[in-house]
């Protein structure tokens, strides 16, 4: 209740300074925008906001480290551990692909990049007007080709793991995790207990930390979702580009939400009733801290602390399945991602005329698929994953084709609202794999 009222005195204060702003300086988002980031109030919930970040940063890697390794000691001595992995995986896999066919099924029968008489949305338009937008993203984003995006695949053994948990790369923590954890299961002796007690020690004390970070969830609610609505709001309402895209930009955004409500509340609840036999209704009350924490700081990294105690705690779901899943899905499984990549790579070609045979369409649903793994879970992640897939459409497209990345600064326009909502349907579906693999794997392994 404190975090659902958190997000609503947040989103009504960031309404009410975004407001401020442009009315301050009507017609010019850019200088409202500044007006804005510059006030005391913003800096203020700006604050209160990173404090709660840094607070959720601050548990990721022992939390992701101690509780992959005890649910690997815990569970590696049993005959389930294979099983355990193919079922996680084989729900990550099952249930991103299903996301991607819901988003490409809307966003085919919508099109929302071709206006009314079936003319690209972006169709002699100048696209001089996104310049701006368009070099921020390659600023943050640099030249992101398949072969740079492939480089993520490399960490999955990093040659140095403090430099890895320093620079919080978590797939090859997670993976050096698994292996220290499954050799800790076969061994027996005093080192082993002894290592043993120091990790269960770690685990113990994160804990610790990870309640007292979640006591102010709230507040830090307030202060995300406050200095996020300000901004947006400032910057979205006075654009002038609107006029020319608005209908485009609305639809596609209604479209890209639409496909994600569809995965969340029709998707996800069959497969929790069919898989795991469990009401969704009850498991989204439990899970609703995360999902409002996934919505406030677009990052699923970030919310794993709270997502595995509201699946640990609020849902009853085994330690060691929440220990090894969530981690583990916080990193690789993207559901909303791969739904979003897929949406906007569509829309984005509908907006230039591009026509998509079934191959390229295919060829999109499969870089879609494999992205959405890379993608680390922090805030605008797809944006990347989506210059490769345009990337790769191009270099099937005649010479003559437009350039597909100049259409990026669309996307731009909506990205932090629509990275709130995916990020929420990601951790929704992180939280339904524990209650799968909890059903499955763990019951059947007696
Ligand atoms: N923000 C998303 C996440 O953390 C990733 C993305 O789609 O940009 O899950």
């Amino acid at each position: 209740t404190q975090i659902l009222l958190g997000l609503v005195i947040g989103a009504a204060i960031g309404w009410a300074l975004g407001a401020s702003g442009v009315s301050a300086h009507a017609d010019d988002p850019a200088a409202a925008a500044a007006w804005v980031t510059a006030s005391w109030p913003y800096l203020l919930l700006d604050l209160a906001g990173d404090l709660f970040l840094n607070g959720l940063r601050l548990i990721i890697v022992p939390l992701v480290t101690t509780s992959i390794l005890l649910a690997m000691i815990g569970i590696g001595r049993g005959p389930g551990v294979g099983r355990l992995g193919l079922i996680t995986l084989g729900y990550y896999t099952a249930t991103s692909a299903i996301a991607i066919f819901v988003g490409l099924t809307l966003v085919n029968l919508v099109a929302p990049g071709l206006t009314g008489d079936g003319v690209g949305l972006l169709a002699g338009a100048d696209l001089d007007a996104f310049a701006s937008d368009q070099a921020a993203l390659e600023d943050r984003t640099g030249d992101a080709g398949l072969a740079d995006f492939l480089n993520v695949f490399r960490e999955l053994v990093p040659a140095n793991v403090f430099a890895a948990a320093a620079a919080d790369k978590l797939l090859g923590l997670i993976c050096v995790s698994l292996l220290l954890g499954l050799h800790l299961a076969r061994r027996s002796g005093d080192a082993r207990d002894t290592l043993v007690r120091l990790v269960r020690g770690v685990y113990d004390a994160t804990l610790w930390v990870t309640d007292l970070v979640l006591r102010t969830a709230p507040i830090g609610v307030v202060g995300l979702l406050g200095a996020t609505v300000a901004e947006q709001y400032a910057r979205l309402v006075p654009d002038a580009r609107f006029g020319a895209f608005a209908l485009g930009l609305l639809t596609f955004a209604g479209t890209a939400l639409a496909a994600l409500l569809v995965h969340a509340l029709v998707v996800m609840p069959i497969v929790l009733l069919l898989l795991a036999r469990v009401n969704p209704i009850a498991h989204l009350r439990g899970v609703f801290p995360a999902l409002v924490t996934a919505f406030s700081t677009a990052s699923s990294s970030a919310t794993l602390p709270l997502t595995m105690s509201c699946v640990e705690e609020r849902c009853g779901v085994d330690r060691k399945v929440a220990g090894f899943t969530l981690p583990l899905g916080a990193t690789v499984n993207m559901d909303g991602t791969a739904l979003y990549e897929c949406v906007a790579a569509v829309f984005i070609c509908q907006a230039f005329g591009v026509d998509l045979t079934l191959p390229q369409q295919a060829m999109i649903v499969a870089t879609a698929l494999l992205t959405s793994i890379g993608v680390a879970g922090v805030p605008a992640a797809s944006l990347v994953a989506i210059i490769v897939i345009l990337e790769a459409v191009q270099a099937q497209l005649p010479a003559a084709a437009p350039p597909l990345i100049a259409g990026l600064g669309l996307l731009y326009v909506f990205d932090r609202p629509l990275d709130m909502c995916r990020t929420a349907v990601n951790v929704l579906s992180d939280s339904v794999a524990a209650r799968v693999v909890a059903a499955r794997a763990i019951r059947s392994a007696g």
